[in-house]
């Protein structure tokens, strides 16, 4: 059987977003797709610009970890931003991208939960990463990417075996192979309405609504880890600007910023 592939022809006629996604760079195979965004954003390719590769061969996630990106499995693919926003307001576009995944994991019947600040999960394993990167000036953004893996019809076997307690894919949960081409197509829908929302009056409300009501780490005990530290804290909420409130058990409150540190569960990934 031929499998199916995810270059523009294939999902054009799909697609409802007005830029999202409307100019694509596909690959059969690729080191990162993130590697290749930057390279064509800083040669100026336009906001909304994707680029989707079957597999990754050397994927990648947040400080220096890697992302398994097996072949016409997933979804690896990343978006090229150009806000004209401050530097600072950047990260918040993860929880954006989160809450449309979020939303069109959630059509095809899926209970997933968004983990703060870039992880959709299930069933307490990891079904999708998100990787923000930027480059900027001091008051001016030139350009965000934003990497997304799904892990979309990955059999248990196809998962690292050294991942398998903390990752999972759609199939493996929904028992079912899953039409890579829809999700897509909505999740590029989803991102831009909530993108657009965002741009036009600094409003993340919906987005922020989202990731809050299906949070898999609010209200919870978790273990805040830092380059030198780990402390246990309770997730109190998520502010909105998009930052993590916790509680030390000390009573000390602190606003975590995404870039700073990982969060993970008392007793393993959540
Ligand atoms: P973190 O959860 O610490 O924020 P990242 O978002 O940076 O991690 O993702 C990288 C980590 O995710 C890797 O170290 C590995 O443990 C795990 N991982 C790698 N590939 C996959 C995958 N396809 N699905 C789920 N988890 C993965």
């Amino acid at each position: 059987m031929k499998e199916e592939t995810l270059d523009y022809e294939d999902f054009k006629s799909d697609l409802s977003s007005k830029y999202m996604g409307r100019s694509v760079y596909y690959f059969d195979s690729i080191d990162s797709t993130n590697t290749k965004a930057k390279k064509l954003a800083s040669k100026g390719a336009k906001e909304g610009t994707v680029i989707i590769s079957e597999e990754q061969t050397a994927g990648r996630g947040r400080l220096g970890r890697s992302w398994i990106s097996p072949k016409h499995k997933g979804l690896w693919m990343s978006i090229i931003l150009r806000p004209n926003i401050e530097p600072i307001n950047a990260v918040k576009i993860t929880q954006i991208v989160a809450a449309a995944i979020h939303k069109s994991i959630n059509c095809l019947g899926i209970k997933s939960l968004i983990k703060w600040p870039n992880d959709i999960v299930l069933n307490d394993k990891k079904l999708c990463g998100i990787l923000t990167e930027m480059n900027a000036e001091l008051n001016t953004i030139n350009y965000v990417v934003i990497g997304i893996g799904i892990n979309v019809n990955l059999n248990e076997d196809e998962i690292p075996k050294d991942i398998r307690a903390i990752a999972t894919s759609l199939k493996i949960e929904s028992k079912d192979t899953v039409d890579r081409k829809a999700l897509l197509c909505s999740i590029l829908a989803n991102f831009e309405i909530f993108y657009d929302e965002f741009l036009k009056n600094f409003n993340m409300e919906t987005a922020l609504k989202i990731c809050r009501e299906n949070s898999a780490i609010l209200g919870k005990e978790i273990q805040v880890i830092k380059k030198d530290s780990c402390l246990c804290a309770k997730a109190i909420d998520i502010t909105n600007d998009g930052r993590l409130l916790v509680e030390y058990k000390d009573g000390s409150k602190e606003y975590l910023i995404s870039e700073e540190v990982s969060v993970r569960g008392l007793m393993g990934y959540i």
